[in-house]
């Protein structure tokens, strides 16, 4: 079923009795070629690309919950291509382009809005290093722009300017940034990987695998045992507790980062904005809901639900920026679990356990990445070959030193 505007009217005039079931809702079979263990959107984006451009089939997507019950589902929807090292910046780029034709490639509306990002700008030194940032950008074939106080003020008049402890000095602005509606993004991969006949198997919990000689040969779950040829793990937060069942530790720890929505408000916020002297970051969501967050919690859990200080820290730096939002009743907050690697960086690779394959790390900034991470990982598990703009998330960097430390903090994941 293809959507489009006609067929909107069509169903429209006749009732809407013609929709259908945007995937089919299959039991497993015993055996696949490729399973994915997790149906977040790395996961679907992964079996979607395994099955349309790498031509594989029997492609099985196992997801313990409902899809978009993970991070997918839980963040703030923001998209940009706004990195400065050489082993992240192409990568992200190459994201944002698969962003700009996604809803043709996959033929679903995930209200992709490239309403633009304009990091903020608060002491000279920033502005050096927002401009070197910039550069690499544009090096890397993204696009960036430095914006004066006073193109500043024109677009966002709102911003505390004059404020004695953060005066605002500039920006850095990425326009082809924006943001998508994050279940949507879940549900377009999900309908187009279902097309390309992958089985989307969802309530599917995988408890174990099956490894002999060093090769792994399926995973059991709650609905029994699957045999597999090739296991890819996109679980997100849980990367530690299910790499934990092939014997697996990984250098990443699991935190919660909580989001806030306001009640809904006119239009007033024209992109995403981030505050450059605290960590709070925000835009307006289609339906008025100022989107809003900040911090990690700042201790390891697995709960997927947040706790009061952060919600005090992340307002108070909404109140710092713009205190207008004072103003504004808070509607609804949530919490989801970032697996924080040690350089904040990702990790796309084999493992040491033939068949299987990982991909995570993806800390709070892996909605971006959805469209190539889920390509490069589908172009691993086909070929056995990194994607080009993922050489670098490999594991053994972190034995050999070569760090992709973005923010240059050190080996200390609740700080990335
Ligand atoms: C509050 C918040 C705000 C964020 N904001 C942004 C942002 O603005 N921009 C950005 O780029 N990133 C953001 N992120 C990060 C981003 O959401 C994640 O990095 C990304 O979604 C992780 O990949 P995923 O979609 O595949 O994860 P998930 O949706 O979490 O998918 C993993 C899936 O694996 C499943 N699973 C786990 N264990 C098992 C098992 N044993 N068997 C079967 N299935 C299993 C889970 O149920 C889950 O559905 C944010 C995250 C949060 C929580």
């Amino acid at each position: 079923m293809r959507f489009s505007g006609f067929r909107v009217i069509r169903e429209a005039l006749t009732g809407h009795k013609g929709w259908g079931p945007l995937w089919r809702d299959p039991a497993p079979k015993p055996e696949y070629d490729f399973v994915i263990i997790g149906g977040g959107g790395h996961g679907l984006a992964t079996a979607y690309y395994l099955a349309k451009t790498f031509g594989r089939s029997r492609v099985a997507v196992l997801e313990k919950g409902w899809l978009g019950s993970g991070n997918i589902g839980r963040n703030t929807t923001i998209i940009r291509s706004n990195y400065l090292l050489p082993g992240n910046e192409p990568f992200y780029e190459f994201s944002m382009k698969l962003w700009e034709n996604l809803e043709q490639e996959t033929n679903f509306n995930s209200m992709v809005s490239q309403r633009g990002i304009i990091n903020l700008i608060h002491t000279d030194a920033q502005r050096d290093a927002y401009r070197r940032r910039g550069n690499a950008m544009i090096l890397a074939g993204a696009d960036a722009e430095l914006l004066s106080p006073d193109e500043l003020r024109k677009k966002v008049p709102f911003l505390n300017y004059d404020n004695a402890r953060f005066p605002i000095k500039g920006g850095l602005l990425q326009k082809r940034a924006g943001t998508a509606r994050h279940d949507g993004v879940a549900w377009g991969y999900a309908r187009g990987a279902d097309t390309h006949g992958v089985d989307i198997i969802q309530n599917c919990e995988v408890t174990g695998m099956r490894i002999k000689s060093g090769k792994i040969l399926g995973v059991e779950t709650t609905k029994g045992y699957i045999a597999a040829g090739k296991v890819g793990v996109a679980v997100a937060g849980n990367s530690s507790r299910v790499m934990c069942m092939a014997g697996m530790r990984l250098p990443i720890e699991s935190h919660v980062l909580q989001a806030f929505v306001s009640e809904g408000l006119k239009p007033v916020i024209p992109g995403v904005i981030t505050f450059g002297a605290g960590h709070f970051y925000v835009s307006q969501s289609d339906k008025g809901g100022l989107v809003f967050g900040g911090d990690i919690d700042g201790y390891n859990s697995y709960a997927q639900r947040g706790n009061m200080p952060v919600v005090e820290d992340v307002l108070e730096g909404g109140m710092a920026l713009m205190p207008m939002i004072g103003r504004a009743r808070l509607l609804r907050s949530w919490g989801g679990i970032m697996d924080m690697s040690m350089d904040g960086s990702p990790i796309i690779d084999r493992t040491s356990i033939d068949g299987l394959y990982f991909n995570g790390g993806w800390c709070y900034g892996g909605f971006k990445a959805t469209p190539a991470s889920g390509y490069a990982f589908a172009h691993l598990l086909a070929t056995d070959r990194s994607h080009e703009t993922a050489r670098a998330y490999r594991f053994d960097r972190f034995a050999r030193g070569y760090l992709i430390d973005e923010k240059g903090v050190g080996a200390q994941p609740n700080l990335h």
